[in-house]
Order: structure tokens, then sequence, then C-alpha cells
């Protein structure tokens, strides 16, 4: 039985992410609830940290708990930061990782590995029920790779290279990634503020 006093909605439906969630915030002790249906929310801001805010209001108001939501991405140097917020959906069908790499390698055919730079970005939001809202950011550099490897992870990581590293985030393991990702550095920036967070009237 969890008796934490400290309790979290996870604001997302992408078993990926929850899974990122649950092996990082359940080491400091704050219980996440992911056992809640709730409605889909339509991401119709225009940044990372709009959408994050978007879900994990409405999220936050249709539970009554504190809720958190992310928001991330890929932003390719080469396509102007693109596909950014529509990385989920760069194909066209939502959530389809196999279509969304290949239009990717398709838009940087023919352009050389020093001019693939890119970086994965995180925001994290978190919203009480009366509204106050914690907003933090953390990103992961490196570039992409001519061909997916790798089947570890999802979305992008196996055509994505992380700086200081000659493997693909598809070849590293769950502690691996954790160790350096966009989503791991947010959350590590927003763990210790939880607690204060929750606690202030
Ligand atoms: P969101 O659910 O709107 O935040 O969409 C994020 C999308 O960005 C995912 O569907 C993936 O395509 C991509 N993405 C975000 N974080 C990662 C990651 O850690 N690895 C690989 N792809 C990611």
């Amino acid at each position: 039985m969890d008796s934490s006093p400290f309790k979290i909605v996870i604001a997302s439906k992408n078993l990926g992410k929850i899974a990122e969630f649950k092996r990082i915030l359940g080491e400091v002790g704050i219980s996440i609830i992911t056992d809640i249906e709730f409605p889909d929310v339509d991401e119709s801001g225009s940044t990372f940290e709009e959408n994050a805010l978007l879900k994990a209001h409405a999220i936050s108001r249709y539970t009554n708990l504190p809720a958190l939501a992310d928001d991330s991405g890929l932003a390719v140097d080469y396509l102007g930061g693109a596909p950014g917020i529509f990385s989920a959906r760069w194909s066209g069908v939502h959530g389809d990782d196999g279509a969304n790499i290949k239009r990717l390698l398709e838009d940087l055919n023919g352009v050389s590995l020093e001019n693939r730079g890119a970086k994965f970005i995180a925001v994290l939001a978190l919203v009480r029920p009366d509204g106050e809202e914690l907003l933090v950011r953390g990103e992961l550099r490196g570039k992409i790779r001519n061909q997916p490897v790798g089947v570890n992870g999802f979305g992008y990581d196996p055509i994505f290279e992380p700086e200081n590293s000659d493997r693909t985030l598809g070849e590293m393991s769950a502690a691996e990634k954790d160790a350096i990702s966009h989503r791991s550095k947010a959350l590590t920036e927003l763990t210790p503020r939880i607690r204060p967070f929750l606690s202030r009237r």
C-alpha cells in the first residue's frame, strides 16, 4: 500500500515516458498515479512550455490532483529546429516512430554528419489543482545518424547519437539513457522542488 503523502498524476499515455518517470521519481518517494483514465488534451500550443502547461492544467483540473506533464521532441539544427513540437507526428501519423524516423532521414538525405547536429528537449510542467505552476527544461545534444541502430528506447532513439558517445540511444540500456537524457535532466532539476511546491500554501 502506498503511504507517501506526495502523489502526482502523470498526464501522459506514452508508456515509454511513464516508465522513465516511474523509475526516476519512485526513487525519491513521490507516488506516481497512472491508473486514472483521462481525456486526451489538444496540444494546440506553439512551444513545448505551452503544450506541457495545457496538458498539466487540464489533467489537474480533471483529477483534482497535482499533475505532471511533459512535452518533448527533437530539434534538428539543419531543419531550423524542426520537427520540434511536431516530433510525435512528423510523418503525419501521430506516434508512428518508424514513419517519423523515415521522414526525418529523408529530410536529411545528403546532409553530411557534421551538419546533422540536433538536440532533444523535454519541458516538464507540474500544476497543482489550485492552478499554481512549476516549469523546468532539460536538453541533450547530439547528432542524427544516417540509419537507425539499436532497438531500445522509443521515438527517435535509434537515430540519435548523444554527444560524447559513439552509440545511439537505441543501443543504450534504460539506465545509460537515464544518466544523460533530456527528460532525466529536467526531472533532476524538478525533483528537489516537488515537495516544497506541493506543500506551499
Ligand atoms: P510528445 O508526446 O508530444 O511530448 O511527443 C514527443 C515526441 O518526441 C515522441 O513521440 C518522440 O517522437 C520524440 N521524443 C521525445 N523524447 C524522446 C526520447 O527520449 N527519445 C526518442 N524520441 C523522443
